[in-house]
């Protein structure tokens, strides 16, 4: 991925002793290098790891309009290139999460540098909703609420189906070895209760109103795993919704109705034909075949269609997005890491 140039800049003036290197990766995305040697370079142009605290959203950051990150485009399958999945939308200074499948959370660390979001770092990313429970989109939860959390001076905010209270005690447990070493232990906590999570399970409806930004959640359709939801996130220039994982659904089609941005979930119709009965049936009234997602673009019209949590099954990933436009001739991508919109 191309970083922005003023992002350079900023690298620049962060790290006065490595001008040499970021003058050089000016040079190279000047040249329009390949890829690998701009992430590489990327690598060894951000500062070390520092500790970040604030006080709150900068100037500019509340003037920013409404961004969407990608911190992770997966599934279940291991991906050497793709995180668990996991959508940032950050608006007015603030980062609400929508799912975070393992190796999210890390991509949040790279994205903050990157993209220069200084609520992607992980103790300042206020909020995260939760589809549905499946351990795809919910692995890095504990990651997302440990990590640096005596440092954090806000709670997290989770929302999510039935059992997130569950989820939020099980965490605890897991890492009661952890908060008793360090509470009892001589090093300096700012924030005994940094790590507790402040949860809301919900129903569907507007789950939450913040600073002009409103989240409106609806049933999904995902085979027999009850409740999932798909959400539709409006602010002040954008309006956004997320799939989760679902079929085909009507409510989804309604709620995505000349939306600016529609992140859908897919699978590939190539892909599904490759597999046993058993999970054809299985994935038809969980997940969303690809010319069924370009049908209901075609309905829905979206300013740009984005897919996400494509399932493959060992076809080449671009027959996804071939099949979506064989229904639909609006704008496609399929995401990728990192990328933002
Ligand atoms: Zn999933
Ligand atoms: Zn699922």
């Amino acid at each position: 991925m191309k970083l922005p140039i003023s992002n350079v800049s900023r690298m620049i003036s962060r790290t006065c002793s490595r001008v040499y290197r970021a003058t050089t990766l000016t040079l190279l995305l000047l040249a329009g290098l390949d890829a690998n040697s701009q992430s590489d370079d990327f690598a060894r142009s951000v500062p070390g790891a520092v500790i970040e605290t604030r006080d709150g959203p900068t100037a500019a950051e509340l003037a920013a309009p409404t961004k969407v990150v990608m911190l992770g485009t997966g599934n279940p399958i291991p991906d050497a290139r793709r995180a668990g999945p996991g959508i940032a939308v950050i608006h007015r200074g603030e980062a609400y999460l929508f799912d975070v499948g393992a190796g999210s959370i890390q991509n949040a660390v790279t994205a903050r540098y990157q993209h220069d979001i200084p609520s992607l770092y992980p103790s300042q990313i206020c909020c995260v909703f939760l589809t549905h429970m499946h351990s795809d989109h919910t692995m890095d939860y504990s990651e997302l609420a440990f990590t640096l959390w005596w440092r954090r001076r806000e709670p997290l905010r989770s929302w999510g189906p039935k059992g997130l209270k569950q989820l939020n005690e099980g965490m605890y447990a897991m890492m009661a070895q952890d908060t008793a070493l360090r509470l009892s232990g001589v090093q300096p906590i700012g924030n005994p209760d940094g790590y507790k999570v402040r949860t809301i399970e919900i129903v569907p409806g507007i789950v939450h109103e913040e600073d002009g930004l409103k989240i409106e959640a609806i049933t999904a359709k995902h085979g027999d795993i009850k409740p999932a939801f798909s959400y539709r996130v409006t602010t002040h220039d954008r309006t956004i919704v997320i799939s989760g994982d679902t079929a085909y659904n009507e409510e989804l089609l309604e709620l995505s109705r000349g939306v600016d941005l529609l992140f859908h979930e897919a699978i590939s119709d190539s892909g599904l034909e490759t597999t046993t009965e058993f999970w054809q049936n299985y994935h038809r009234t969980s997940h969303t075949l690809a010319t069924d997602l370009g049908r209901l673009a075609s309905e829905a019209k979206p300013g740009l269609l984005v897919i996400y949590h494509g399932l493959y099954y060992g076809v080449p990933e671009s027959n996804i997005v071939d099949e979506v436009k064989s229904t639909y001739d609006g704008e496609v991508v399929l995401a990728k890491d990192l990328d933002i919109f």
